[in-house]
This record gives C-alpha cells, sequence and structure tokens, in this order.
C-alpha cells in the first residue's frame, strides 16, 4: 500500500534504547540513561501525592477530559502571566509542532530552520509537502542572520530552536528581536523554549515582550523536559488570541488526557521543585564541562539540561562502549559531527559514573594508539 507522496521515503523516528532494552541486551543489572534530556529527579512529589483522586476513580475515567482544559489553562496564564486565551496545549509540545505545521502549511509554501536542530520541524513540514530550506549553524548557533536572507515571500514559518537542541546554545534576546524586525508579518516564527526553565544566561529572550510586540510569534514549552512529566506528554503554545484560534480549528478537540491536564496543573504550583531542578542542573553542567576541559575536549557552551561534546574519537564507538557500560547518550549521523555525543545532565553520581565510564574508553584509545 503506497502512503501519500510526501510521505514516502520519510525517516521513522527512532527514539533512544530503554534501561530495560540495554539492561537485557548487556545483561546489566544498573543502566543510566543520559540520552533524552529527561529530568534525573522525576517529577515533583507534589505531583505524585496529589493526581490520583482518592475515592470514585474510576467514575473519573469513563468521562472524556475537559477539551478546553479550563483548571491547567488558568493555572498556566497566571503562572506565565498570560491571558487565558493565549494558550495552546498539546499531547507533547511535539504535537504543538504538528498543529502549526498542519494549520499554516500548504505546497508551493516553504519553511526555514537551522541545519541540526530538533527533527520534528522538518518531518512535520515534510508532511505537508513543503520545501525545508535548512541553514547551518555557525559556532553550534543560529545563524540568524543567514536564516533571514532566507526568508522569501513564499516563507511561511521560521523555526528557532533556543536552547538549540542537539547542540544546547542559545539566542539572545536582542538577536532575536533584530531577526524578527527582518521576518515579514505574514511569515510565523516558531520560537522552541522546551529548556527554558533551565537557562540562567541574563541575555536570553524575554519571551513576554517579544510576544506582546510581534502578533506572528508562537513561543512552544513543554511539562517534559524540567517539570519531570515526560511520560505523560503535555506541552503548550504560547501566542495572541488570534494564532491560537487558528490553531483551535486543527487541534484534536480531547488531545490532551485527564491525567496529564491534572498532572501540569500540579506541577505549576511547585515552583520550588522546578527552582531546586535548576540549580541542581547548573551544578551537573559544571561538573561535566569541568572534566571535558580538563580532557582537552570542545564542546559548546550548554544552555539547556544537556552537553554537545566533541569526543575526538567516533561517536558510534564512543556510544557502544557507554552502552557496555551501562550508561546511555546520543549520537546521531544526522548531526554533521561524527565524533560528537549529547550528554544529559544526570544526577551528581550518574554525571560521575558517566565521566568515569568515558575515561575508561579514552584511556583504553589512548593505549591502543601508543601501541
Ligand atoms: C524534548 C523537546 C520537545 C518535545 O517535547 P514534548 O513536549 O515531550 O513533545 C520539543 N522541542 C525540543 C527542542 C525538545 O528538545
Amino acid at each position: 500500500m503506497q502512503p501519500k507522496r510526501s510521505v514516502r521515503g520519510l525517516p521513522v523516528y527512532r527514539p533512544g534504547k530503554s534501561i530495560d532494552e540495554v539492561k537485557r541486551e548487556y545483561g546489566l543489572r544498573h543502566v543510566i540513561k543520559m540520552a533524552s534530556n529527561e529530568n534525573p529527579a522525576g517529577c515533583s512529589p507534589y505531583v505524585v501525592e496529589n493526581l490520583l483522586p482518592s475515592s470514585n476513580s474510576g467514575q473519573q475515567l469513563a468521562l472524556y477530559p475537559d477539551g478546553e482544559m479550563r483548571e491547567l489553562r488558568q493555572t498556566a496564564a497566571r503562572h506565565l502571566r498570560v491571558e487565558p486565551e493565549q494558550l495552546i496545549f498539546g499531547n507533547g509540545s511535539d504535537e504543538i509542532i504538528q498543529i502549526i505545521a498542519r494549520c499554516f502549511l500548504e505546497p508551493g509554501m516553504n519553511t526555514v530552520m537551522a541545519q541540526t536542530t530538533f527533527p520534528r520541524y522538518k518531518t512535520n513540514v515534510q508532511i505537508e509537502n513543503v520545501d525545508v530550506v535548512e541553514i547551518p549553524l555557525t559556532g553550534g548557533t543560529h545563524d540568524l542572520e543567514a536564516m533571514a536572507a532566507a526568508v522569501n515571500e513564499r516563507t511561511k514559518i521560521v523555526w528557532v530552536c533556543n536552547p538549540n537542541n542537539p547542540t544546547g546554545t542559545i539566542v539572545t534576546h536582542d538577536a532575536l528581536v533584530q531577526f524578527i524586525d527582518r521576518i515579514p508579518s505574514s511569515t510565523l516564527v516558531v520560537l522552541d523554549e522546551a529548556y527554558a526553565e533551565y537557562v540562567a544566561d541574563e541575555h536570553y529572550p524575554r519571551t513576554a515582550e517579544l510576544l506582546a510586540n510581534y502578533p506572528n510569534v508562537i513561543a512552544l514549552r513543554t511539562f517534559s523536559k524540567i517539570y519531570g512529566l515526560a511520560a505523560l506528554r503535555v506541552g503548550y503554545g504560547i501566542a495572541q488570541p488570534e494564532i491560537v484560534s487558528e490553531l483551535n480549528r486543527v487541534r484534536e478537540p480531547f488531545n490532551v488526557n485527564a491525567l496529564a491536564q491534572r498532572a501540569a496543573h500540579l506541577a505549576l504550583r511547585d515552583q520550588s521543585f522546578v527552582q531546586a531542578c535548576h540549580r541542581a542542573n547548573l551544578a551537573g553542567l559544571e561538573q561535566l564541562t569541568t572534566a571535558f576541559t580538563r580532557l582537552g575536549l570542545s564542546f559548546y557552551p550548554p544552555h539547556g539540561n544537556f552537553v554537545f561534546v566533541d569526543t575526538g574519537h567516533p561517536a558510534s564507538d564512543v556510544y557502544t562502549s557507554l552502552l557496555q557500560q551501562g550508561i546511555i547518550v546520543r549520537a546521531d549521523d544526522s548531526w554533521g559531527c561524527p565524533t560528537a555525543i549529547r550528554v544529559t545532565v544526570g544526577n551528581e553520581a550518574e554525571n560521575a559514573a558517566f565521566l568515569n565510564a568515558f575515561e575508561q574508553f579514552l584511556q583504553e584509545r589512548g593505549q591502543e594508539k601508543s601501541r
């Protein structure tokens, strides 16, 4: 059975190996996953304690969730200091990316993105049969100058991943303002801020200001990263109500399930958990980058909860050696850097275990070379 033309030959997303898979394949009892930028602290205990209603839950589960997500919408709007009508929730921000592509793109248009960035933009654009213009990163960072220059009258969407996955770099507020000033108001600017809550840099864009000044901007956030709720799948977009109401035309009516809505609402109410994770992550970044510097390895300045480091050896060798030692990291041919890995910040002990295993690999390689 042939699928439609735009879908033929599309890559199938390959998630990182799971902990159980690696335990089975390598006969290991203890495996650490530092591959998918998940929160090593899990989610807030306040969420776990309050997620399931104590009585009558069978009745509750028989009912469709609130398609308008009133409770979560109110809590999020208050937290973000935006109007409730400025929010759209999705089954992960992945779904918001899909909704945006489905809502705004048709053949004949094009869309501009960085060459090494989050892969879901490209796939969703290709499904809509729309041309993708990919602009190489410079120093691991979006080349906003070249991206703005690539925008033409056919460009419907530009995608800026900030911090960028997989490189971890950011573009600053001022650079982004200059960029958006050059983009026509009929072109949508998507700011994917999945890691915003981790960023400590004072030059990071002030999203609320951008949203207030530019009606063609949408920011994407998620509960999968610092909030530690990746399993439940909740993400959201923030934009002017006009954009949100267009997106709502293509959104499935019950796209975020009841438990996910409830968990996200509860998670927003425990900001002390978020602050603790933010601080722990900064310490973890320091732990990893200090070691990389000592080992003479180069890495991009990390602003999320992961580090993109050039190991100096084929990434697949590093990946396999670490797997054998019970540590899962990420390596991907499509990054255009065959010796780089992306490692998620773990807790202190996990970071130490990773560094230990990594140095073991480097030592073995060093000995092979000098033989
Ligand atoms: C993890 C991630 C997402 C997807 O998050 P979900 O809300 O889990 O779908 C989106 N964008 C970037 C850049 C990410 O790294």
